[in-house]
């Protein structure tokens, strides 16, 4: 984008999450000309993009008549914030200093200054502590079906899911698509769920709901073959499952504030009734770390747009704001367009210096012939965390000039070559040379983290 930047080492206002209540408020910062930098979260709070990143289809977001799926909504928000000169920063808060103003943001990296920041740290997903969760974690224990439930080992078996709420109903419908049959496992009498949500799940025959039933332990060998249960009125009961998928709420990220800021009694961002501001003149927060009541992708939003209208209204008043001068007043549209193929290959359109290839034809031939090393990402299509990750190895790709060459592999569509790479859950990123892995990693991490390993081999 052409404009003149804000060069003070002082930032006009940071924005802490990248969740529709993030991108909403750098959206509307970013038109105010206030150029806001958003620090999109790393680790701690869960995955950049927030909770939409592990959902499906999102049904109740308006302007989307047939749903959109979670990942693709957050990439919309997301480019129509860079759009308009958000400047985005992948680290996490670690702590603020709230004690002088400017404010001191401490990040992964170092500190930044800003004279106004709005708090969109969202909510984590709960674990639930049963016995032998450690031992059987990612090894049948998963906080996300969505992510996770396209895994070779959860194909045509029996799963449970833990909960009664939309994320719960949503888990247990999704699941049908790979397990024989679903357990629902309610700890009370009731669904919370929407009464949409509540229908889908009744009427599905592959779900069986399990009323007033606590879960107490997992067991098995080296994977999860059973869990242990208390009925409330008949007592100890097992059911026998290979998959066992968390969806019981979600706790706000407020830990990185320590004292600093006011929460209320459940430990959301304590603000006056309907308003942004928190109990530090200059801080403002949004969506669900204040929201304990609605929680939905559009009021996340919604608050997101308050807080940054009020930020605008506060630095303005205190004539704090640097604004940013536009050479032309509309920045040019974001064409969503990819350096790299995104088609599967064949033998006719295998290329074996190509920098980014899709499916087992281009992993089996540049294993069996590469001399350079291989970037593996196994995936799954409504898998948010693969969303996050795969355009940072396509970017330790190009930074590193070709000299690795990376496959996505679909594990949906390619199971046997899953199984046979003992993947358990997405993204898992496997590095090899000359047939031999030297390096597995699960989860999203950090480009470093990559190009580290790369360069120790070339
Ligand atoms: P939630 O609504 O807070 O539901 C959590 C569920 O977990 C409740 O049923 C709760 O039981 C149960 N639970 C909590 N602790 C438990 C424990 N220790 N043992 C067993 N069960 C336990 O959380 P959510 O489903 O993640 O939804 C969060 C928000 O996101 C909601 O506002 C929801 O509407 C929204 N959401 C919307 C969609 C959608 O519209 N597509 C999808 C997902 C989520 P009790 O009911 O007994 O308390």
């Amino acid at each position: 984008m052409e404009n003149k930047e804000n060069t003070s080492n002082v930032e006009n206002v940071v924005i802490i999450g990248s969740g529709p209540a993030g991108y909403t408020a750098a959206i509307y910062a970013a038109r105010a000309n206030l150029q806001p930098l958003l620090v999109t979260g790393f680790n701690s709070g869960g995955i950049p993009g927030g909770q939409l990143m592990t959902t499906t289809f999102v049904e109740n977001y308006p302007g989307f008549p047939d749903g959109v799926l979670g990942p693709e909504l957050m990439d919309l928000m997301k480019a129509q914030a860079e759009r308009w000169g958000t400047n985005l920063y992948e680290s996490d808060v670690v702590s603020i200093n709230t004690d002088s103003h400017p404010f001191e943001l401490k990040t992964l990296e170092g500190t930044i200054k800003s004279n106004s920041i709005i708090i969109a740290t969202g909510a984590s997903a709960n674990r639930l502590g049963v016995i032998n969760e450690d031992k059987f974690w990612s090894k049948g224990i998963s906080a996300c079906a969505i992510c996770d439930g396209a895994t070779p080992q959860f194909r045509g078996e029996e799963l449970a899911v833990i909960g009664g709420g939309d994320s719960a109903c949503e888990e247990a419908a999704y699941l049908t698509k790979y397990g024989s049959k679903v357990h629902l496992i309610v700890r009370s009498e009731k669904l919370r769920a929407s009464a949409a949500m509540v229908d889908r799940v009744k009427a599905n025959p592959k779900i069986e709901i399990h009323w007033n039933t606590k879960v107490d332990k997992a067991d098995g060998s080296e994977w999860l073959e059973k869990i242990e249960t208390i009925h409330s009125q008949e007592g100890k009961g097992e059911i026998n499952i290979k998959g066992l998928f968390y969806a019981i709420g979600h706790t706000p990220n407020t830990k990185f504030l320590g004292n600093k800021i006011d929460l209320d009694n459940k430990g959301y961002i304590a603000c006056k009734s309907g308003r942004p501001e928190t109990s530090i003149e200059g801080i403002f927060a949004a969506g669900d770390v204040v929201d304990s009541e609605w929680r939905q992708g559009v009021t996340a939003a919604g608050t997101g747009c308050m807080a940054a209208l009020a930020t605008e209204r506060w630095l303005a008043e205190k004539n704090l704001a640097k604004t940013i001068v536009r050479e032309t007043p509309e920045p040019e549209k974001k064409l969503n367009s990819s350096d790299f193929n995104e088609e599967e290959v064949n033998e006719d359109t295998f290329d074996s210096n190509s920098e980014w290839q899709k499916g087992s034809y281009a992993l089996r031939k540049l294993y069996h012939e590469s001399k350079k090393p291989i970037l593996v990402i196994f995936s799954s299509p409504s898998c948010g965390p693969c969303h996050v990750l795969k355009p940072q190895l396509k970017r330790v790709i190009k930074e590193l000039d070709g000299a690795v060459l990376g496959v996505e592999i679909d594990i949906d569509k390619d199971q046997d070559i899953a199984k046979q790479a003992g993947i358990n859950g997405t993204p898992t990123v496997q590095l090899f040379k000359e047939k031999l892995l030297k390096k597995q990693w699960q989860g999203v991490k950090q480009r470093s983290e990559f190009k580290e390993a790369i360069k120790n081999i070339i």
